[in-house]
């Protein structure tokens, strides 16, 4: 059935190499552990999935959205796609993104545009399902899987969710491997679950997560038996509403939106407090030069020699032309300006000014967090987006107008802290809008079990 559906949603640009061979052989396998183990088969048994482009999977393309990745066929697996199909999940295929995760709308893909599934009316423009993950989130939203797997370096999987009615968690940093999984920004990468549902969050999240000695930031923590942990009772937990996230011009069915997400936890027995992040308004340029200055430093593999694409040369050229023309055509135009922002900001006379600022900025923001969270806050509750979906090719030419879509997101990922995006209503025009939740380390359990309280 998935493999049909898939089949019948081409137009939605959401799966960009299918693998519906394996999928045949995962599911026959699935089936006979179902046969033997009954209700004893691990919970993901059967289970078809789409894996963001960004992971590594054997044999499998994996082209992180790029051009210079093409013909790219990792001889390994990432941890997280490993841990999924060891719990006897089926692949049906890689998933559209912005070329290496950059970007909030999909649109910098080499293999062109995902389409949001939600539409505003009949004959309306067709609307951006977010970025990066955004093959993600249209493939979840129009039922072509059960799940799948994002990233999230700034916002990547809670915008796209938010833009398409789903739920979408970034769990804390450390908690996924990112062993496999091509490197956009490392200190900020995490990879999380995107589902239609809390619970499903909870069971694909918890499958996902789990110490990896392969990755050194990977934390040797225990992970909890998050679908267990959804009891539904939130009475007494401490809420935070944060006065920096009530933006200049939001538009009103965001407040509104908020302003109801805290009536469904106080009507939950929950208690909201007026807290204060003081530093969120640095948060968005500290990202855009934190961010760019590691994805310089980690795209500098892409020589032309160990991955993937190498230029046609001329007669005479030397190692040097190689680099450059791989490089020129190799990358698009949103990563190119990522590389120049970032070895621009490492430079001997400007690593001071930017790259050394934006990392105290970094720790401001998140001793911000450490102070609510000490005052007695257990997890905060923001919009998710400053908007609905837009129309695709309304921003794609100011990049500026673009990063302002990360504005609510980049604040957790500087921090480290989990965050969730659950569905929690539809704007005017019937388009879906998501809240935000964030909560304290490794407490993802906690958070989804909030985040149930909002759904
Ligand atoms: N939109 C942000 C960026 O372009 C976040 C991307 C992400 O989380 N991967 O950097």
């Amino acid at each position: 059935a998935a493999i049909e559906a898939v089949e019948g949603a081409r137009a939605l640009n959401a799966v960009v190499h299918d693998t519906f061979e394996i999928a045949r052989t995962q599911a026959a396998a699935a089936d006979d552990v179902l046969r033997a183990r009954g209700a004893d088969a691990p919970d993901l048994c059967g289970i078809p999935l789409g894996i963001k482009d960004l992971f590594c999977t054997e044999g499998v393309p994996s082209q992180a959205g790029s051009r210079i990745l093409e013909g790219f066929r990792p001889e390994y697996e990432s941890t997280v796609t490993r841990q999924l199909w060891d719990q006897g999940a089926v692949m049906v295929g890689k998933l559209n993104m912005d070329e290496f995760a950059m970007g909030s709308s999909n649109e910098t893909s080499t293999y062109g545009d995902a389409v949001n599934p939600w539409k505003a009316g009949e004959g309306d423009a067709a609307l951006t399902p977010g970025g990066s993950s955004g093959g993600s989130a249209a493939a979840v939203a129009a039922d072509l899987v059960l799940g799948a797997t994002g990233t999230d370096t700034g916002g990547s999987i809670r915008q796209p969710a938010a833009f398409t009615g789903i739920v979408g968690l970034k769990p804390t940093y450390g908690r996924c491997s990112r062993w496999g999984i091509v490197a956009f920004a490392s200190s900020l990468d995490q990879a999380g679950p995107m589902t239609k549902t809390v619970r499903d969050a909870a069971i694909l999240g918890r499958a996902m997560m789990g110490h990896d000695p392969q990755d050194s930031t990977s934390a040797d923590r225990a992970v909890p038996d998050l679908e267990a942990m959804l009891d539904g009772d939130v009475r007494g937990k401490v809420i935070g509403v944060p006065k920096e996230y009530r933006l200049d011009g939001m538009p009103g069915e965001i407040e509104a939106l908020w302003a109801e997400g805290r009536r469904m936890l106080a009507d939950a027995g929950a208690e909201l407090r007026d807290i204060t992040l003081p530093h969120t308004k640095y948060a968005l340029p500290a990202y855009y030069v934190i961010a760019p200055a590691e994805a310089s430093s980690n795209l500098a593999r892409y020589d032309g020699v160990r991955y993937g694409r190498r230029a046609a040369l001329d007669q005479g050229d030397g190692v040097t032309e190689m680099y450059e023309k791989t490089r020129a055509e190799g990358f698009g135009d949103e990563v190119q300006r990522r590389v120049m922002v970032g070895t621009y900001v490492l430079s001997a006379g400007f690593y001071d000014a930017y790259y050394n600022r934006a990392r105290r900025v970094r720790t401001l923001i998140k001793k911000d967090f450490e102070d609510v969270f000490a005052d007695g806050v257990d997890a905060i509750l923001t919009p998710a987006t400053p908007s609905a979906a837009f129309p695709l090719g309304s921003a794609s030419g100011d990049p500026v107008q673009m990063y302002l879509n990360d504005v609510f997101t980049v604040t957790v990922n500087l921090a480290g802290l989990p965050g969730i995006s659950v569905p929690a209503g539809l704007d005017a025009r019937g388009l879906p809008l998501g809240l935000q939740l964030v909560g304290r380390p490794w407490e993802e359990g906690e958070l989804l079990n909030l985040a149930s309280a909002v759904e």
